[in-house]
Formats: structure tokens, C-alpha cells, sequence
């Protein structure tokens, strides 16, 4: 028996008024956030200087602001994606993201990081928001996405869960950005002729087909939104 319920039971309209100060308090202090991130307060459609909600096999981990690996600086302009190998055969999108967040100690005196991680299985994990900038594409760290990519072994070549899931990350940022695959997709080997994705600068046809494939799968999501 559960005596004196009724009793402790609150009045209903004490409860929907909390529930409505409870609610504006939290869309108040998401818009403050939201402001202070340099966002509009709303999901958008591309414009650089949003949070955008990412796609669900995206998670965020960001690292800390540091001035090594994520200086906060603004992103004002995002013209294009630079695709990177991590240069570390078998290690993880996970390893690698900590790598980045161990640079903020200063220790190495490093500066290096990426927008997205892409792992072994296919996994990303973003590590500096798509409203600043990462170290990682050089004299292209302030106008774009960079996106790394683990490997199996030495030669760079991506695994295909690892090359599929670059594709389709790649496909959603030229969407959302209106960028031209063809055109606004780059390697690091284009900003400043470092190997880098190392397979794909040794392969040219590897990289075309790499590019048509992303081509193929930004069409398919215009098609399906
Ligand atoms: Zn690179």
C-alpha cells in the first residue's frame, strides 16, 4: 500500500509550470551557448560559423582548447576539404585523436590536428568543431575541413570500411559547404606537395576514382533530402 500518496502528490499546475520555466531556462542558456560556440542559434544549412549537427557515426571528442592542437581560432570560410593519411600503419582513430589531445601539454612542440578522424572500421571521431580551425592542411588550416585517415599498413592505401566511410563523410561536408567535389576536394600533396595521402599522391587514377566516388555519393544525398 502506498498511504499518504495522495498527500505528497503535487498539484498538476505546479508541475507545468515548472516544467515551462525548466524548458525556457534550458533554450535560454542553449541560444547563450550557442552564441558564444559563434553559431546562429540554429541548426543551419552550410554556412560557415555553425555547429551543424553531424551525421549519426560521427562522435565528438573534441579536444581541448589549446594552443597546440585547437586554438579556438574562428573558421570564417569553409571552400574546401583536405583528406590526409595518418602516417601511423594500425593505429586508431581513437590513438590518433589522443595523440592530438596530448599535444596540448606543449611537450613535443607540435602543432598538428584534424577536423575528423576516420578509423580502421569505418569509425570518425571530430575533434575540432566545423566553427575553427585544426593544424593540419598548412596555408589551408583557414578555409578548410580537414578530414585524416588511418591505414593497415606503410603504403597508405585506406582499408575499404575506412575508404567508404571517408567517401561518405566527404560527401556530406561538400553538401553542406556547396563545395565541388572535383574541384574543392584536395589532398595535402595539393596545398603543399608533402606525400600525403600518400597512396592516393603515388596513385593518381586511385585519387580520380576517389573523387568520383565522392561525386557519386554527394549525388545520392541531394537525391534523398
Ligand atoms: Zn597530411
Amino acid at each position: 500500500m502506498r498511504r499518504g500518496y495522495r498527500k505528497r502528490r503535487l498539484n498538476p499546475r505546479f508541475v507545468i509550470l515548472c516544467a515551462t520555466l525548466a524548458s525556457l531556462t534550458l533554450a535560454v542558456a542553449g541560444v547563450g551557448l550557442s552564441r558564444l560556440m559563434g553559431g546562429r542559434g540554429l541548426p543551419g544549412e552550410g554556412s560557415p560559423g555553425e555547429e551543424l549537427p553531424v551525421p549519426d557515426y560521427v562522435e565528438k571528442d573534441y579536444l581541448t582548447v589549446n594552443e597546440w592542437s585547437r586554438p579556438g581560432e574562428a573558421l570564417e570560410d569553409i571552400d574546401g576539404v583536405v583528406i590526409h593519411y595518418v602516417g601511423n600503419p594500425g593505429t586508431t582513430a581513437r590513438a590518433n585523436r589522443n595523440y592530438f589531445e596530448s599535444l596540448s601539454l606543449g611537450g613535443p612542440g607540435i602543432y598538428a590536428s584534424s577536423h575528423f578522424v576516420v578509423g580502421l572500421e569505418g569509425e570518425v571521431i571530430q575533434c575540432v568543431p566545423l566553427t575553427e580551425i585544426a593544424y593540419a592542411s598548412n596555408s589551408r588550416n583557414e578555409d578548410t575541413v580537414s578530414i585524416e585517415v588511418c591505414h593497415p599498413d606503410e603504403g597508405g592505401e585506406f582499408a575499404p570500411a575506412s575508404y567508404d566511410r571517408c567517401v561518405e563523410l566527404t560527401a556530406w561536408l561538400c553538401r553542406e559547404f556547396r563545395l565541388k567535389p572535383e574541384r574543392d576536394v584536395i589532398r595535402h600533396y595539393d596545398v603543399t606537395g608533402k606525400l600525403c595521402p600518400l597512396y592516393y599522391v603515388e596513385n593518381e587514377e586511385a585519387w580520380e576514382g576517389f573523387l568520383a566516388d565522392v561525386a557519386a555519393a554527394k549525388a545520392a544525398l541531394e537525391k534523398n533530402s
